[in-house]
């Protein structure tokens, strides 16, 4: 048997963006395989959230073209919550309901969209709860955790969608240092797992320890894509170093 072809499961192509006259994504094309992570790094207003949030059309392009497992997003027979069951997003503010239980968080979006029975939602908030270990917390409400504990909340209910992409925008950037780690190490066991994710952050070790490419953003633009392997010996390239030392 031939090996299997792998699979695109995110395609961009050649977007623009407009914040009205301000180009925040100029030309931009990415392709996002089946089981990659990629880490995006650049500095501060290079459009890395914006193209994160064109990927699950929490923003609309103004041109181009955005393929989830090759359907046109822009296609008038997909709708948003179809998009999103597939593409979920963990925030750099965490964005949990303050009014719903740790548990209620998780469980919400599979109750609505995918129809789970009350059992089947229980033993998903459990597992999930295992996963991160906050299985004590479950019948907490966000504002007694820690931001860690949160972002560990965040994940878990990204995860109960079984999306096919998992995108973290800067998760652990509006974290106390303490809490980093602890981060870091969930979202470190979710991508080991097999999980298609898109990570914007600055923790360059991690993103070493765990991109299969890592891609460089600078003012709408995407100026490089390398292995981890490619970046430590591009430390000798003085394009890539000066690069860098500009977004860290
Ligand atoms: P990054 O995540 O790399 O810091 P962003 O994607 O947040 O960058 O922002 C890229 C550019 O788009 C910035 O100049 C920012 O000010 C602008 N921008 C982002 N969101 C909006 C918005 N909702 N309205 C207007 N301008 C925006
Ligand atoms: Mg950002």
């Amino acid at each position: 048997m031939g090996k299997l072809r792998k699979k695109e499961v995110i395609q961009i192509h050649h977007i623009q963006k407009k914040f009205d006259e301000n180009i925040v994504l100029d030309d931009v094309s990415l392709t996002i395989w089946e089981n990659e992570v990629v880490v995006i790094i650049g500095p501060s207003g290079s459009g890395k959230s914006t193209l994160l949030r064109c990927m699950n059309k929490l923003e609309k392009i103004d041109q181009g073209k955005i393929f989830i497992e090759y359907e046109d997003v822009y296609q008038k027979s997909i709708n948003n919550n179809q998009i999103r069951e597939k593409v979920v997003m963990v925030f750099q503010h965490f964005n949990l309901f303050s009014n719903l239980t740790v548990k209620k968080n998780i469980t919400i979006g599979p109750e609505k969209l995918q129809k789970l029975s009350q059992k089947e939602l229980d033993e998903l908030s459990d597992t999930l709860l295992h996963r991160v270990g906050l299985y004590e917390k479950k019948d907490f409400y966000p504002e007694s955790l820690s931001g860690g504990q949160k972002q560990r909340i965040a994940i878990a209910r990204a995860l109960a969608m079984k999306p096919k992409v998992i995108l973290f925008d800067e998760p652990t950037s509006a974290l106390d240092p303490e809490m980093v780690g602890e981060v870091l190490s969930v979202m470190k066991e979710t991508v080991k797992g097999g999980m298609t994710a898109v990570i914007v952050t600055h923790e360059m070790n991690f993103a070493k320890e765990v991109a299969d490419r890592i891609v460089f953003m600078d003012q709408g633009k995407i100026l490089a894509e390398m292995t981890p392997e490619e970046l430590n010996s591009a430390h000798e390239n003085q394009r890539i170093a000066n690069f860098l030392q500009k977004i860290l």
